[in-house]
């Protein structure tokens, strides 16, 4: 079967193929399909954001598509940026205002008070209108530096209590075993 993965994010597309390899034959990014489209996220969680984003591709292409819409939330920010982490920081949406921000924010935060989360919500939609929904989430904490410059957003902030290094440190194999992405295609996986 061919998977259509309703994104533009090239780091998501990459994760999202190596997690599923085995399940689908072909993937195609929205760029392979030549498909210039810029989804307005309107939804005010992850699920509906992932919905938006799946149905419409879906809609146009008549294909089997897979969504993911994600971010990180700060235990002190009362959750922020959610389901604004692409665009937290404003125009222009970047990661590195985007991490910016956040440290500015935390700033005066201990390393334990600055607990947080990623959370992946996925979307599998199917022409004829029915879907699968799964999630996934990952425990940290945020520093105070930059640490590696591998993977993508606040990746490099992100302490990954459960590999004792942030994700920009990790091998793309070592985040793949536990991010929130690769928990919430897992979760996916069982339902298909
Ligand atoms: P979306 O594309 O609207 O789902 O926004 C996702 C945003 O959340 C990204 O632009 C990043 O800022 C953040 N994010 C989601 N997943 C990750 C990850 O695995 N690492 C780092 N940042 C992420």
């Amino acid at each position: 079967m061919d998977l259509i993965i309703a994104s533009n994010n090239k780091n998501k597309v990459r994760e999202i193929k190596e997690i599923l390899d085995n399940e689908f034959d072909n993937f195609y990014s929205l760029k392979d399909i030549g498909l210039d489209i810029d989804i307005e996220e309107t939804g005010e969680t992850f699920f509906e954001n992932s919905l938006i984003k799946a149905k419409t591709i879906a809609d146009i292409t008549g294909k089997v598509c897979i969504a993911d819409d994600s971010g990180l939330m700060v235990d002190v920010l009362d959750g922020k940026p959610g389901v604004y982490s692409a665009r937290f920081a404003g125009e222009p949406c970047n990661d590195e205002n985007n991490n910016k921000k956040l440290l500015e924010l935390l700033k005066g935060y201990s390393y334990e008070e600055k607990t947080a989360k990623f959370v992946s919500c996925i979307v599998l939609y199917f022409p004829n209108g029915e879907y699968i929904t799964s999630t996934g989430e990952v425990k940290g904490h945020i520093l105070t530096e930059y640490h590696g410059n591998g993977g993508f957003g606040y990746d490099p902030l992100f302490f990954a209590d459960e590999l004792g290094k942030t994700f920009g440190e990790a091998t793309s194999e070592e985040k793949n075993k536990i991010s929130h992405r690769a928990r919430a295609l897992e979760d996916l996986k069982s339902k298909v």
